[in-house]
């Protein structure tokens, strides 16, 4: 998608510092993390947000929920995080589906 930092993170036209990666899903720092550990854990193709998922996607889901579980596993010492996705206008500053992995000190609250 044109003009989404994101889709430019995926075609490493934006630098970021990528944590993992499988064929579908991409995991970054956040540029601006509001915990210890703040990773961005996105799909590889553009999908705005939860609202424009559609049944295809449930795969590409579970591998999603599936990368937070391996990011937690390979945390030292507590297992403990927070998944978070801001969905629509009001909440979300960048229109591409990402979930926020957050983890270690200085977790926000919600
Ligand atoms: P949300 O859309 O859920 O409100 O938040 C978008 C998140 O993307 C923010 O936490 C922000 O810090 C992060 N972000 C925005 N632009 C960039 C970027 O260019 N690189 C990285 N690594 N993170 C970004
Ligand atoms: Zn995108």
């Amino acid at each position: 998608m044109p003009n989404c930092i994101f889709c430019k993170i995926v075609l490493r036209e934006i630098p970021s510092l990528i944590v993992a990666e499988t064929d579908q899903v991409l995991v970054f720092k956040d540029i601006n993390p509001k915990a210890s550990i703040h990773d961005l854990i996105i799909p590889k193709k553009h999908i705005s947000d939860i609202q424009s998922l559609s049944k295809q996607d449930g795969a590409l889901m579970g591998e999603i929920i599936l990368m937070a579980q391996q990011l937690a596993r390979e945390l030292s010492g507590s297992q403990s995080f927070r998944l978070v996705s801001n969905n629509g206008p009001a909440v979300q500053l960048v229109s591409h589906l990402h979930f926020h992995f957050l983890a270690g000190k200085n977790l926000p609250d919600f």
